[in-house]
């Protein structure tokens, strides 16, 4: 698909946008699910703001951006301009950033160690902003720098809810590119079930039809939409 002109542009993006919610309506049929059962989080890091308004006028409400400096460089003001939307953080979670974070995202999918627990609770409530968390675990454990070990995850759980008060959704992974992540989905539902937890945020633009069979409630999907990123 070109992307040259910005009328291409903004066609192409239409065009996958409605292709890509169509494939996930026939995986949510396929997998004898309810429809209301899975979102679509577009993810947005590297792209541009024009590129991100196309998705906007197209409906798109749900984003997802991975580093804080960049989403807040870029939502700050579309978020003004789009007040339904709300903002998922998808990456690493530095405690440094901890304040930055709480102001401009409305949901955290990488909550994956104690350290951070703790600075995130004190900081929502010093700005009086609880947002929903998702615990980010770690499936390849030695591969992979971020995200809990699933051996510590059910003590990180119980720390994260009952001793700061967190609201926890569910669970988020990125599973090993190596591996078959068909494995890993469903090892992620075991462990949400066992934990009494509804959300699973798993699935990208190569495997989220998988991650629907799964019982995925959150895809995360960047370049079938987008295309490919401009870094
Ligand atoms: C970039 C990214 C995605 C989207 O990846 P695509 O392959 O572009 O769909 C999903 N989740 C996380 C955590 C990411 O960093």
């Amino acid at each position: 698909m070109s992307n040259k002109t910005p009328s291409d542009n903004t066609v192409s993006i239409k065009t996958r946008h409605e292709f890509i919610k169509t494939k996930i309506a026939e995986a949510i049929y396929a997998a004898n699910r309810a429809d209301n059962e899975v979102k679509l989080v577009a993810v947005s890091k590297n792209q541009s703001e024009e590129k991100i308004n196309t998705l906007l006028r197209c409906g798109q409400q749900l984003f997802g951006e991975n580093r804080v400096q960049e989403a807040k460089r870029k939502w700050t003001s579309l978020k003004v301009t789009h007040p339904n939307t709300r903002l998922h953080l998808i990456g690493p979670l530095q405690t440094n950033k901890v304040s930055q974070a709480v102001s401009l995202f409305d949901v955290i999918e990488t909550l994956d160690r104690p350290k951070l627990a703790y600075r995130l609770a004190e900081e929502m409530s010093k700005q009086n902003r609880k947002l929903p968390c998702y615990v980010q675990v770690n499936l390849g454990e030695e591969k992979q720098k971020f995200g809990i070990p699933p051996a510590n995850l059910d003590a990180f759980i119980d720390l994260c809810r009952n001793d700061l008060g967190f609201e926890i959704e569910g669970l988020m992974c990125i599973p090993p590119a190596s591996d078959d992540p068909r494995i890993h989905f469903s090892t992620m539902r075991t462990l949400a079930l066992r934990n009494n937890l509804s959300g699973l945020s798993m699935g990208m633009s190569a495997d989220y039809e998988s991650a629907i069979t799964c019982g995925a409630t959150l895809v995360r999907i960047g370049t079938a939409i987008f295309g490919k990123r401009d870094n």
